[in-house]
């Protein structure tokens, strides 16, 4: 017969997900902000965020980026994702995902905390060039984090990128629960604010003159450290190869189930 306390240590069993419907909203750029020296914070406002944005953390919608006039939606309302891949790609606007970083259903306001790395892509040059009036087609919204509902440790890492997602799952953790982060990211200046009102160890990594994506570093730190007793749930969302390697590693020699890892390629 088992334990009491190893029966409290079970993670308990999830309540069945809701798929949410996914659908192409109009929103337009309110106000943009130089939060940090390399992350755009973009204001989006829209009648339509109403019942369609709500209040769980990681939720991520995907910017369809106009192709040439920015005050005008790429896609229409009823956008097909097959019809959208078989266009050619001069024809085909430009999607990337971003998470909501805050929610304000009282005046129907999100912010998205945009990364700037340089103008080699498309959302970093959109993020660097955006100003209030520009218009946006956003699909969604969708989220993946889902830990156990009993879960008491959190173990959240990523790189600069999960660091929007990192910063909502930790405002929303109970006091008395605890987390565990690790970020890497190019150096100081991109360290980014985060706050909990669960119990709270972070470190940063910095990957100095290294390229982002491969650096080891992320993987060296989450391989060291210690796995607590208690019901755990890790999540990380990063450079793709990195999450790949912990999600594999997190399942296969540190005794997650494959439920309580979400480790996602955000690049
Ligand atoms: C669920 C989800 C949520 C996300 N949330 C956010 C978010 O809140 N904020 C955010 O900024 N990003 C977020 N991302 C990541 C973002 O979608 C990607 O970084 C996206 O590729 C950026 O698009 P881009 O057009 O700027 O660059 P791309 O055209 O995709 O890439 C151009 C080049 O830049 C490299 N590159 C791309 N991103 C980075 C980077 N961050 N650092 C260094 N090199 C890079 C690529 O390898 C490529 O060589 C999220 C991704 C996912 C899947």
């Amino acid at each position: 017969m088992m334990s009491e306390a190893a029966v409290a240590e079970k993670p308990a069993r999830r309540s069945r997900r809701v798929r949410r419907e996914t659908s192409v909203v109009y929103a337009e750029v309110v106000r943009v902000e130089q939060y940090r020296p390399r992350v755009r914070r973009i204001t989006l406002r829209s009648a339509e965020f109403d019942g369609w944005i709500t209040d769980v953390p990681d939720q991520f919608i995907t910017f369809i980026f106009p192709m040439g006039d920015r005050k005008r939606p790429a896609v229409g309302r009823h956008l097909d994702w097959d019809d959208y891949f078989k266009l050619d790609e001069s024809e085909r606007p430009h999607a990337r995902n971003y998470t909501v970083r805050a929610w304000r259903p009282d005046v129907l306001e999100v912010d998205v905390d945009m990364i700037l790395h340089g103008d080699e892509g498309r959302g970093s040059i959109w993020a660097m060039e955006a100003e209030p009036g520009d218009a946006l087609a956003i699909w969604g919204p969708r989220t993946a984090y889902d830990p156990p509902p009993n879960v008491t440790w959190h173990l959240l890492f990523g790189d600069e990128t999960g660091l929007p997602a990192i910063a909502v799952i930790l405002e929303q953790l109970p006091a008395g629960s605890a987390a565990r982060v690790i970020v890497e990211v190019d150096g100081p200046e991109c360290i980014y604010p985060l706050e909990s009102p669960a119990d709270l160890e972070v470190t940063w990594l910095y990957r100095g003159n290294e390229h982002p994506g491969k650096s080891e570093a992320l993987i060296d730190a989450v391989r060291a450290v210690a796995i607590p007793e208690g019901v755990c749930y890790a999540w990380g969302g990063g450079e793709f190869r990195t999450m790949q390697a912990l999600g594999k590693y997190l399942r296969r020699e540190r005794g997650f189930r494959p439920s309580d890892v979400t480790a996602i390629g955000y690049w």
